[in-house]
């Protein structure tokens, strides 16, 4: 056997390391939630998981997971076409439509799974792909898999965007894929403009709504609800892995011949296991949370608002946005990780982003807010910002 490959890949590691981008993982010894243990046997605050509604540890959802395991046992063995499909998964997939405001939906394993099993069915050759620079990387790759003729726009640039479809003139059918939230500033796509746009020169538009579903928009619809084009967006992808209960699981929801296609042809679908009943039945409980309870909703948009405010008042470099993703702009790459290891000690859980994550330059630490945060913990938080702040010469 050639060592090669190993001795080149533990060089890799190295220059990893050297440059500060080796990831390491901190070891939880608790549960998700707002606090949280580690293996170092650390009790920290944590202000970096996408929990935005609380529910990832939530007694109602771990309930309806274990209902859900008695009634509908433990997995199915099976791919949904063959005899993995449950009474549970349609009536998860009529609830997640409707609240959507969709026609149909079909779930997956994963979001990463519903983006990189979306394309390759829909479009072809004849075809062209019309994607923001920022999408996520499930979406890159769902692009990827498929044959389409690729645009790529500057963010959010709606100016670029119109460029692509002219290019673009010739395809037989043309889709706009975006983010709604943007993961790194927690800006929202301009779904307006896009919209417009995308009537204007005939294009689908495509929107992954992970980091909205659950608590962007009043009803926390996501981002269609929040600049009032529900309706006018032909394909959503979300996930249940984040503000829905954060287990996993995924959807593209939609026109309801789209996703005929999609059951017929997704290769992630077709080939991969079907969504456990527990998982199943706790998103159909968040679901249900979300429709009786405003005051989810109301929290973390609070919380958002107020951490905001306060890093502001504190002289912080605060992007504005209407997301519970705050990014705290330092700019300096060092500045950004020595930083979030400082805060790390003084019990506030955040981390830094560098380049290649961000741009050069554009160094941050992003801070996300969750319903399960109470006051206190918040300015906790804000005051060893402060703390840490001054002493770095920061503000
Ligand atoms: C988190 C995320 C995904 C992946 O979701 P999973 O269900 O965890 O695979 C996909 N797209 C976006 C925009 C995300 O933020």
């Amino acid at each position: 056997m050639s060592r090669k490959m190993l001795t080149d890949f533990s060089k890799t590691f190295g220059e990893l390391r050297q440059q500060g981008l080796y990831k390491s993982e901190r070891i939880l010894t608790s549960p998700q939630g707002p606090e949280i243990t580690t293996k170092a046997g650390e009790t920290v605050l944590n202000f970096c998981a996408n929990n935005y509604l609380g529910l990832s540890n939530s007694r109602d959802i771990i309930q309806a997971a274990q209902d859900s395991m008695d009634a509908w046992g433990y997995g199915l063995s099976s791919v949904r076409f063959i005899c993995g499909t449950q009474a549970l998964h349609k009536e998860l997939e009529a609830e997640v439509s409707a609240f959507l405001g969709t026609e149909d939906a079909i779930l997956y394993a994963a979001c990463f799974d519903a983006n990189a099993g979306l394309f390759e069915p829909l479009l072809g050759e004849a075809d062209a792909l019309i994607s923001d620079e920022l999408n996520h990387a499930s979406i890159i790759d769902g692009v990827r898999l498929c044959k389409a003729k690729r645009f790529r726009y500057s963010h959010s640039d709606m100016a670029d965007l119109e460029r692509c479809l002219k290019e673009s003139a010739d395809a037989r059918y043309r889709v706009i894929a975006t983010d709604g939230v943007f993961s790194m500033d927690g800006d929202i796509a301009k779904l307006s403009n896009i919209t417009t746009l995308a009537a204007r020169y005939d294009a689908l538009v495509m929107v992954d709504d992970s980091h909205a579903t659950g608590y962007i928009g009043n009803t926390g619809r996501g981002t269609p609800e929040y600049h009032g084009v529900t309706g006018r967006i032909d394909i959503i992808t979300t996930t249940f892995g984040k503000a829905l209960g954060g287990a996993s699981g995924g959807v593209t929801a939609g026109r309801k011949e789209i996703i005929e296609m999609l059951r017929q042809r997704s290769r992630p679908y077709l080939f991969s296991n079907t969504l456990p009943p527990a998982v199943a039945g706790a998103t159909f409980k968040a679901l249900a949370m979300l429709k009786t309870s405003g005051t989810l909703i109301q929290s973390v948009k609070d919380n958002a608002k107020y951490f905001r405010k306060m890093m502001t008042d504190a002289g912080f470099d605060i992007k504005p946005g209407d997301t519970a993703i705050v990014p705290v702009m330092l700019y300096d790459e060092t500045k950004a990780v020595a930083m979030a290891d400082r805060l790390l000690k003084e019990g506030v859980y955040v981390i830094g982003f560098c380049y290649p994550v961000v741009p050069k330059g554009r160094a941050r630490i992003r801070v996300q807010l969750s319903a399960a945060h109470k006051k206190e913990n918040i300015d906790f938080a804000v005051s060893k910002f402060v703390k840490t702040g001054r002493e770095m010469g920061i503000i």
